[in-house]
Order: structure tokens, then sequence, then C-alpha cells
């Protein structure tokens, strides 16, 4: 106990560079977009700024700020009780520099905001709406915090106009405690995704879990089968990667072939779509699978 476990040779790998990467990356500068693939360093940046085979770009923007009022075990965004207003321009600066940047597929997420009534549900939904009036080809995914529990506030965003509702349980329902902030739990966030599924059944929900925090198989496995049965669409499982030293360690690299295993059970379970490897992030590949399925 105490040592750092040493890197696996699968996650050294490097992932090729699509072909868009360089123009996306050129023409964000003049944008002021907060994208998550930059700012996390996220290692799929090159492919999924530059699409695969399909070309189809995707990236992830950040919402309402970069302080967060929750402190997840895990996360390495900064946190405080009262972090600064929101920016009332925001959904309509964002939409417009989104709808220039030239993407296929966008994913919208924030920091969490106790400190505001709704939860910025509205600045959220707001965006959606300036983003697909100006753009109605773009495919949004909206990955939202969970609202306290607060079903008016996922059922704004889930009539938008978003094509995907994602909100992640992150890990297993025994770990829940020891790993996201004390005021997320497993089955207020399950309530967020079936309320989504509810009111707009024809929206994708999807979800994301992190392994390598010390779960077991069988808590996996029930995990997986728990989101099925509440009409979780998407699934998607990646390598818990410690973000400093003063986050929690990682218990254990998950082999590709443990994380295929994962994704054949996805897909046996019924999801309509698994991503299931080291380096998958919710929002890895999303542009290629969701629009060949949702522009079918
Ligand atoms: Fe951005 Fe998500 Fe792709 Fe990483 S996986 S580059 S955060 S869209
Ligand atoms: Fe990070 Fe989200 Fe937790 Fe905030 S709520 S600390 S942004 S994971």
């Amino acid at each position: 106990k105490g040592e750092r476990l040493r890197l696996p040779p699968w996650l050294k790998t490097e992932i090729p560079i699509g072909k868009n990467y360089n123009r996306l990356k050129n023409t964000l500068r003049d944008l002021n977009l907060h994208t998550v693939c930059e700012e996390a360093r996220c290692p799929n940046i090159g492919e999924c700024w530059g699409g695969g085979e399909h070309a189809t770009a995707t990236a992830t923007i950040m919402l309402m700020g970069d302080t967060c009022t929750r402190g997840c075990r895990f996360c390495s965004i900064k946190t405080a009780r009262r972090p600064p207003p929101l920016d009332p321009d925001e959904p309509f600066h964002t939409a417009k520099a989104i709808a220039a940047w030239g993407l296929d597929y966008v994913v919208l997420t924030s920091v969490d905001r106790d400190d505001i009534a709704d939860g910025g549900a509205e600045h959220f939904a707001k965006t959606v709406t300036n983003l697909k009036e100006r753009n109605r080809e773009i495919l949004v995914e909206c990955l939202t915090p969970d609202f306290r529990g607060d079903l008016a506030a996922v059922e704004k965003i889930a009539l938008s106009g978003l094509d995907v509702y994602a909100h992640n349980v992150e890990t297993v329902r025994e770990l829940q405690r020891y790993v996201r902030d004390p005021r997320a739990n497993f089955d207020q966030s399950l309530s967020v995704l079936k309320h989504a599924k509810k009111v707009t059944p024809t929206v994708l929900t999807k979800t994301s879990i992190m392994l390598g925090l010390g779960e077991t198989e069988q808590q996996i496995l029930n995990t997986l089968t728990e989101l099925r049965e509440a009409n979780v669409d998407c699934i998607t499982l990646g390598q818990y990667m410690q973000p400093t030293k003063r986050h929690l360690k990682v218990e254990e690299y998950v082999t590709p072939e443990r994380f295929a295993h994962w994704e054949k059970v996805g897909n046996d379970l019924g999801f309509v779509y698994t991503a299931s490897g080291p380096l998958v992030r919710s929002s890895y590949k999303a542009g290629e699978f969701f629009l060949k399925k949702l522009l079918k």
C-alpha cells in the first residue's frame, strides 16, 4: 500500500491525429470557447477533433464557468462555495461560436452550480435552443449535473431540443460516497436519467463509469444491469486516471481484455451503444456512432 501503480503499456500508446484536427485547433483561438478536450488534456483529442474514418468532428464544451460548487475526489476542476455569477450572454455567444466552428457533434457540459436556484438548467437549455436555431444539422449531447434531483431542471434540458441526454453515475453503486461529492448519489443520478427518458422517449440517454477505483467485477455487472433496467440507452466505460497526487489513487489498471469483456456485457444487456476501453471517455467517438444512429 502507498506505492503508486506503474502505467501499463496500453496507456502509453499515441492516438492518431485525424485530418480535421489542425483546422479546428487553428480556428478555436478566436472563438473564446472552453473545451474540456484541451483543458483536461484529453488523450483522444486528435481523434475526436480530427474525426475517424467518417471524419466526424466531436468536441466537449464547458458552460457556466470553470469553478464547481462540488468537490468530487477524482476531478481536478476548481471548487468554491460561491463561484462567479453566470454570464447571461454565454448561451448566445457559445451557440454562435459552436455553430461557426464546424463540428458535427457537440457535447455541452458544465460544472455543478448548487449556488444557483435551478442549477443553471435554464442557461443550459438556452444554449441548446440557440445552437439548434443557428445550426440544425449539429447533433447536441448535454452532459448535465444531477441538479440535486430537481426533476423540473432535468425536464427543462430534456425538452430543449437536444439529441442525447447524458449524466454520469461515475462509478459503481458501492463506491459513490468514496468517489463523488457527498451531495451526489447513485439513486439521485438514476432518477435524472429515468426522468429525461420519460419526458422525451426519443432522446437517447447515456451514462459513464470509470474503472480502476477498487470496484469488483460483480459490482460492475450489477451497476450495468441497474442502468439498463432504468432504460439508459448508452454506456461508456473507461480507465480512471489520477489527475494529481491529491486525488484518489488508481487501484487497478484494467486490461484492454477486461474492457472488451464489459463491452460485450453491455451489448448483451441490450444497451444500444456500449463503448469500453482504457482510453474511452464519456464523449469518446460519440459523434461517429450517434451521427449514424440518429441521422439514419
Ligand atoms: Fe474532447 Fe471528449 Fe473527445 Fe476527449 S473524448 S477529446 S474530452 S470530445
Ligand atoms: Fe468535477 Fe463534476 Fe464533481 Fe464538479 S460535480 S467536482 S465538475 S465531477
